[in-house]
């Protein structure tokens, strides 16, 4: 069963720009308590229906309602736009962007991943936030394309396309900028931009093959050809993008889409984190279970820039 036909024009685009951004926060939370665990370990902790709730714990015991890397770098970057964007609307200011990256850096967050700590170290260092990310093309962790959702927030419009690639692999570069780890980052926002649009979602993956460059084509093309199939949860961009896709065209709710990526374990945060922002912007807010959203850290936060830099994107 393919999610398609639901996407129905009932729901605004700014309800689906805040279920991109909540989307995100509340599937990373909700993995969080799984990351690094194996689905069969899942299902004797928590059952046949697996992890559906959110409890916190997970290997560094988060708090209930805590998210993780992926939000707080979500955050830097939701914050950064809303910042530099409000007297003339001029796309991401990547330096102001990196000073953020360096301050949550300097924060000693518990979960920050190897890519993301050794290029942070780059930026620290003096090298500009445009080229700290690793260009080297096997460097092709996910650590971009989970908190790429805002550039779309903000480049929304469909006569905004050229804004919204530069500015995806833009956000990806002070830790990201291989082709297939900072070409995610376009893959994903160019799906989000679409179906805050209202885009079904079919044209919307459509439009991102489009968007992306050579090596995610062949990408989609080879996963297409295979049947669409589930990827794992690893760490890598690739995987991670793919599986979240199988995830949405496998189910047919939000909570459907996302209970199924964050119970493949692993990096479940993440693969969560990337089908809760796309899933999101296709369902729209009203569609996150009230249960998860209720307990969210900083939700009204993140609700409030959400619906700030929408704002900015419209003018
Ligand atoms: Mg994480």
């Amino acid at each position: 069963m393919t999610p398609d036909g639901q996407n129905a024009n009932l729901i605004t685009p700014l309800d689906r720009a805040k279920g991109s951004i909540l989307g995100l926060v509340v599937a990373d939370a909700l993995g969080s308590t799984v990351e690094f665990t194996s689905p069969v370990e899942i299902k004797q902790k928590y059952g046949p229906a697996g992890q559906t709730e959110m409890r916190g714990g997970g290997f560094l015991n988060w708090a209930v309602g805590d998210y993780t890397d992926d939000s707080q770098m979500m955050l830097c970057l939701l914050e950064s736009l809303v910042a530099t964007n409000r007297e003339a609307v001029t796309g991401l200011d990547v330096e102001d962007l990196g000073r953020r990256f360096v301050g949550w850096y300097d924060s000693r967050p518990p979960d920050i991943g190897i890519t993301v700590s050794q290029a942070l170290s780059r930026l620290k260092s003096g090298v500009p936030a445009a080229d700290s990310g690793d260009a080297n093309p096997q460097s092709q962790a996910n650590g971009a394309v989970m908190r790429c959702a805002p550039v779309a927030v903000l480049w929304h419009q469909p006569s905004r396309r050229a804004e919204l690639v530069r500015d995806s692999l833009l956000s990806a570069a002070p830790t990201h900028r291989s082709p297939i780890a900072a070409g995610s980052c376009v893959v994903a926002n160019v799906m989000i931009a679409g179906l805050i649009n209202g885009q079904p979602f079919e044209t919307a993956l459509a439009q991102a093959k489009q968007a992306a460059g050579p090596e995610w084509q062949r990408v989609l093309d080879e996963w297409e050809k295979a049947g669409r199939p589930h990827r794992g949860n690893s760490g890598w961009a690739l995987s991670t993008v793919l599986t979240a896709l199988h995830c949405i065209l496998t189910t047919s709710t939000f909570e459907e889409a996302v209970v199924k990526a964050v119970n493949g374990g692993d990096d479940a945060d993440t693969v969560g984190a990337v089908t809760g922002e796309i899933a999101g912007a296709f369902y729209g807010y009203a569609a996150i279970p009230d249960r998860w959203l209720k307990v969210l850290k900083d939700r009204e936060k993140f609700l409030d820039l959400t619906t700030t830099l929408f704002a900015v994107g419209e003018k």
